[in-house]
């Protein structure tokens, strides 16, 4: 700069008329960085609640480089930005492992990015927008540009979502078995596995085919731990036929559906719904608009069908419906059904991170783990 022009500048600034130096320390704390062997963010006084270590007490998290370093009772380092958090309950960055994050493709979409402040969710998994032939435009211009973290089921049907609401599985020539196990072989970055929807007013005449494809689409793509979810609510047929077909580590999302064709039938739940449970396949709740009926959790819950993750299914439609399934208010439903908030945390934390398991520290505020902090 011309040294007359600085002069003037550093006037107007009020700063003497010196070289002009600035502060080093000073200046990266302008951009939250904190000191060498302090921190760049504090966030004091919360009740902090992580699952991952059982660890629940009111306490400072030190943040530096975007990673936890220390969690504990009153830290002392200095810091360049603090945030009171007294009051308030401090988690993992919540994740949510049924939501729909595609929008202007899929029909029901919505972006990420700005569900974070509604949700408190910091990781969705998109359950089925995208099938594999508008996949590509998911990865490259949705989760690739996300500042939320991504990861998604491919659905069987090749469209996805993108007809809705004219049911993806009318015509079974969508379901094509090697294209969905080839782009599930291709994406294992984000992807988790195969999604399908097995309801009536989805597959039509067409039954528990669909989850078969999809099934043997997750065996045929080679990809080791490849899960299938399947959506149920007015399911086809006769629902144990289509719960033996679940493997374990598939996950039965919307069980405790009042849809329909539920997993409590007469007051009871059904046999194959708890073989399932024993078996290792995973209860998610999947909310939604009409995905849940406190009368089937009640007594599902009450004879073992135990929830290992709380997911919203948040989308376009739901999003709207009178109990607004953001991801907290679906939690605390969990609340009144008698489980504890540490439970209710761990799933829509640990338990999602390790179902997820592409990084040994989502889910958890443990020394190394990203600053993903709800
Ligand atoms: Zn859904």
């Amino acid at each position: 700069m011309n040294p007359k022009r600085r002069s003037a500048l550093q006037n107007i600034l009020g700063i003497a008329s010196a070289p002009l130096l600035i502060n080093p320390i000073d200046s990266f704390g302008q951009q939250g960085l904190g000191p060498i062997d302090g921190y760049d963010l504090i966030i004091t006084g919360g009740r902090v609640i992580d699952p991952s270590q059982k660890f629940d007490q009111i306490a400072d998290i030190g943040i530096r480089n975007q990673k936890i370093v220390e969690i504990k009772p009153q830290l002392t380092k200095k810091s360049a930005q603090t945030i009171n958090a007294s009051g308030k309950i401090i988690t993992p960055g919540l994740i949510d492992l049924h939501a729909h994050c595609y929008p202007q493709v899929s029909a029901i979409g919505l972006p990420a990015d700005e569900l974070v402040y509604l949700t408190g969710t910091t990781t969705f998994v998109d359950a089925g927008d995208a099938g594999a032939n508008n996949f590509s435009a998911f990865k490259h211009y949705i989760a690739a540009q996300a500042r939320s973290r991504m990861y998604a089921f491919l659905h069987i049907s090749s469209i996805g979502l993108a007809g809705f609401p004219v049911g993806e599985m009318k015509n079974m020539e969508y379901a094509n078995i090697d294209l969905a196990a080839r782009t599930l072989n291709e994406n294992t970055d984000i992807l988790l596995g195969i999604k399908v929807r097995e309801s009536l007013d989805v597959v039509g005449e067409n039954g528990i085919e669909p989850l078969r494809r999809a099934v043997l689409a997750a065996e045929r793509s080679g990809v080791k731990g490849a899960r299938v979810m399947c959506h149920i609510g007015n399911a086809p047929g006769d629902l144990s036929v289509l719960l033996d077909t679940l493997r374990p580590g598939d996950i039965l999302t919307h069980a405790y559906s009042g849809a329909g064709n539920n997993t409590v039938q007469n007051g009871k739940l059904i046999a194959a719904a708890l073989e399932a449970k024993k078996r290792g396949v995973i209860i998610d709740v999947g909310h939604g608009g009409g995905s849940f009926d406190f009368t089937i959790a009640e007594p599902a819950i009450q004879q073992g069908l135990i929830p290992n993750t709380i997911s919203s299914d948040l989308h376009a439609y739901s999003g709207n419906s009178p109990s607004i399934p953001y991801l907290p208010n679906v939690m605390s439903k969990f609340l009144t059904l008698g489980f504890t908030i540490n439970e209710v945390i761990a799933m829509t934390t640990s338990h999602p991170g390790k179902i997820i398991n592409r990084d040994p520290l989502l889910g958890t505020l443990k020394n190394g783990a990203s600053a993903d902090i709800t």
